[in-house]
Order: structure tokens, then C-alpha cells, then sequence
């Protein structure tokens, strides 16, 4: 494979929290893990070659495997295997930047030419590599403290200041930001003090040849689901943020309303965070609403399955108090199934209102319950917002997004060689690592 000029030829993908092998839809794992994995897929097919750095969790995690040609995951060993809280992260932030460099300085200078960090806490981590490597960091930030703190869920516990401190140091000290959607690049600019000039919005995708329309029947004869059922499905992390109880209480509400309503709610997905984790916590919830005979719950189902359990359903439900863009959305309806949606952060952009799904203002039970009971009623109008859902969808594809990630980092390498001044400056290896040392004044 040629190089391209400004295309980087290997990349450290930082992802301290969470691995990109992880199964996706409980604990840390979601969306992040799913954009990490599928964008290093693309850009190794593109020549880029990718190497993810993440926390080992376990004693059997190998130093190092392989995702797919191109693209290795180096497991770090930082803290205790297991038991250690997403919040206890940082405490492990200076382990896990020590094992990134060691790993660094067993190469010849120069071995990654960019840092590509996801979430803060990775960008702790990445902008000290950048700083010793002398490369340009680009961060995504999936999710802002200050934004998910403005539309929690009720009983949810906030984002801790110091999250927020963090996140604003990365934000000052990426070369590039890269943004789920628009919203996100106003809020980095109104609330963190981005500069706008270094923000690249760049939407994440699904995997357009998995996800597509498929025979509903068979599906759910894989699944085990009634054929004559109208089933509304919530795919995800079960915890407040997500919101499957505001699904429930709509759900309870339309079948107290309509009780001869084919309704039947299909929840997938396994405990996360605060809160709702524990798995008995929606079924209880289900049993007082009066409606336990009408939910079907699945664990977290990898891709292969996940897409049976789109195609068996009529509609999806993505009831979230907060969502930077929300996959799920995406992934259904490029399998064909409309989406019912809260209205906020990236699903304004995942779903066309109207047009592919609906969209729903806030969170209370009589809206969701309205605009549930009138889809799970109206087969016609399912069937509009159906047909047109893959053509949007289309428009989202890991493919679009790695080529926005490709723009993001060469304009991230030009602008830092000119900071630099190109060619005026050098690494030298000190105390076994290697240090940039600038050997001419910057132009
Ligand atoms: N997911 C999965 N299996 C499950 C549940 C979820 O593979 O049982 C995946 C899903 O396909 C999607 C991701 O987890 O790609 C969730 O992403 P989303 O953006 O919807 O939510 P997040 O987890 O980022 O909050």
C-alpha cells in the first residue's frame, strides 16, 4: 500500500474505559465500543494501520491481539483486573499512560504519526502521548458531562466537576476535535470554549451490509416471538439515562387505554450503570405496571443476532434523556423498522421526524403513550416511515465516517507541522523514551 500525502500511515487509538472486543449493550460497553471497532475496520482498509489502546480487565486478556489485519488491540494492564468503577478511572490514568509509552519506546521514533482519543478520560492519556511523540491529538468526546448533567434522568446521580475539568483541558489541547453532530460542535464551542476553526463534525454510521430490511417472519420464528404481534423494541445499556421505563409506562398507559392493542415490548440489552442496574429492576417494574405479560427480555446480542431482533420488530424505541447520536436509531432503520424517538442531542439527526420515525418532546408517559399507541394502531402509517427508513439510513455508513476522520487528521497533521515548522525539529531518545526537541525556531 502507497502512502498518501497527510494520510497518517499508523494511528494509537486510545480507548482507556472500555475495549472495542467487548460485547456491546451493558456494563461500560455501547456505542463508543461499536464507533471504535468499526472505524479502525475502515481506515485499516484504507491502509492505515491502527493500533487501539484499552485497559486489560481481565488476567486472560493477551498483551496484544488482533482485531483484523491492521488493526491490533494492545490490553494494558492498569489496576485491578475487575471491580474497578468507571469513577475510579482516573486513578489509573498515570498506570495506563506509562504502559502506552513503554510500548511507544520499544519502537523506532516516529512509529505512530497521530493519537485519535475517545472520551476524556483517553484524552488524559492521549495528550501526554502527543506531547512525547510530538504527533497531533485528535479527541472525540462521545459524551459531555455538561450536556448529560443538563437532562438527567430523574434519581440519576450527575457527572462529577472534575469530569468536566478534564474534559476542558482535552478540549484545549486537542489539535482536532471531531463532533457526533452540529449540536455537539456548539456546545464544545459555547460551553467548553472550542475553537470553532479546530472542530470536525463527522457522523458515526452503521454497518450498512449487516443491517439491512430482512423477512420479519423468519425472524421472529429464530427469535421466538408471536408473528401477530405488533412488537416496539428497545435495544441498549439498561440504565436511567436510556430510559426503557419511560417505554414501559407509555407502553402501560396505550394497552390501559386501548387493552385489545397487539402490543408487545421487547427489551435487549444488560445492566449499566446507576440506578436501573439491576437486571430484576425492569421486570419489577413491568409486574407493577400490570403489563409483565407483554414484555420479552433478551441479553446483549451480538451483531449477527441483533439484526434478526430489527427485523422482527415494527418499530424501535430509543426513549433516551440524553443520546450524542444514538446507533441504534441508525441500525434499525436501515433494517427497515421506523423509530420512535425523544427528541434530543444526535437523534434530531438520526431520525427524520415524520418522515422515518417520530420524534417525542420530553419524557412524560402521556406523549410517549400517545405517539406509541397511535404507530402500534396505524399499520399503514408504520409501513411510510418503514419504506423510507433505509434510504436515510443510507446516508450514514462507517465508510462516510472513517473518510470524515481521514479529512480531520490530515488537517490535524498540516496545521500541527506548521505550528511546528516543518522539519525543525527532531526526537531524541532520553531515559528510554523518546522526546521531541525542537532544532529551529518556529516559522
Ligand atoms: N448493541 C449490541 N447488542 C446489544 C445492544 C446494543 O451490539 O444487545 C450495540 C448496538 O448495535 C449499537 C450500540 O450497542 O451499535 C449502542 O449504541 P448507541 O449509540 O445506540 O448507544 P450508546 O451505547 O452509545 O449509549
Amino acid at each position: 500500500m502507497t502512502s498518501q500525502p497527510g494520510r497518517p500511515r499508523r494511528v494509537a487509538v486510545i480507548s482507556v474505559h472500555t475495549s472495542p472486543l467487548a460485547q456491546p449493550g451493558t456494563g461500560d460497553a455501547g456505542g463508543m465500543n461499536v464507533y471504535v471497532l468499526q472505524t479502525s475496520l475502515q481506515l485499516a482498509r484504507r491502509g492505515v494501520e491502527v493500533e487501539i489502546f484499552t485497559r486489560a480487565t481481565s488476567s486472560s486478556d493477551p498483551a496484544v491481539q488482533e482485531a483484523a489485519p491492521g488493526v491490533l488491540v494492545r490490553n494494558i494492564e492498569a489496576g485491578p483486573f475487575e471491580g474497578l468503577d468507571k469513577h475510579d478511572l482516573p486513578t489509573q490514568l498515570c498506570a495506563f499512560a506509562a504502559g502506552v509509552l513503554r510500548e511507544e519506546a520499544r519502537h523506532a521514533p516516529g512509529y505512530y504519526d497521530l493519537v485519535h482519543s475517545h472520551y476524556w478520560l483517553s484524552g488524559q492519556v492521549g495528550w501526554l502521548a502527543r506531547d512525547r511523540w510530538g504527533v497531533p491529538l485528535v479527541h472525540t468526546a462521545h459524551t459531555l458531562a455538561a450536556v448529560k448533567n443538563a437532562s438527567l434522568a430523574a434519581g440519576d446521580t450527575p457527572e462529577p466537576a472534575a469530569r468536566q475539568i478534564g474534559e476542558q483541558q482535552v478540549v484545549a489541547e486537542s489539535d482536532r476535535l471531531v463532533a457526533n453532530t452540529v449540536d455537539e460542535a456548539h456546545a464544545l464551542e459555547s460551553i467548553y470554549r472550542a475553537d470553532p476553526a479546530k472542530i470536525d463534525v463527522v457522523a458515526p454510521g452503521a454497518d450498512l451490509s449487516r443491517y439491512r430490511p430482512g423477512d420479519r417472519d423468519r425472524a421472529r420464528a429464530e427469535l421466538g416471538l408471536d408473528p401477530r404481534e405488533t412488537i416496539v423494541t428497545f435495544v441498549g445499556r439498561i440504565q436511567p439515562l436510556k430510559a426503557p421505563d419511560v417505554l414501559l409506562r407509555a407502553a402501560a398507559r396505550a394497552v390501559a387505554d386501548a387493552p385489545d392493542l397487539p402490543l408487545r415490548v421487547l427489551i435487549v440489552g444488560g445492566p449499566s450503570g446507576t440506578g436501573l442496574e439491576r437486571p430484576d429492576s425492569l421486570i419489577e417494574l413491568a409486574a407493577d405496571l400490570g403489563i409483565a405479560a407483554r414484555v420479552t427480555f433478551l441479553p446483549p446480542q451480538p451483531s449477527d443476532r441483533l439484526v434478526q431482533v430489527y427485523r422482527a420488530s415494527d418499530l424501535v424505541a430509543v426513549p433516551s434523556y440524553s443520546e450524542s447520536f444514538g446507533l441504534v436509531a441508525i441500525e434499525a432503520q436501515a433494517c427497515g423498522v421506523p423509530v420512535l424517538a425523544a427528541n434530543v442531542g444526535g437523534l434530531g439527526v438520526a431520525v427524520r421526524d415524520g418522515e422515518t420515525g417520530v420524534l417525542v418532546d420530553g419524557h412524560r408517559t402521556e406523549d410517549w403513550a400517545a405517539a406509541l399507541g397511535s404507530l402500534v394502531a396505524d399499520r399503514g402509517r408504520r409501513d411510510v416511515l418503514a419504506a423510507a427508513a433505509p434510504r436515510h439510513a443510507e446516508n450514514f455508513s462507517w465508510e462516510h465516517t472513517a473518510d470524515g476522520l481521514l479529512t480531520a487528521y490530515r488537517t490535524a497533521g498540516a496545521r500541527r507541522n506548521r505550528a511546528f515548522g516543518a522539519g525543525e525539529f527532531s526526537l531524541r531518545r532520553q531515559r528510554g523514551l523518546w522526546k521531541l526537541r525542537r532544532t529551529g525556531g518556529v516559522k
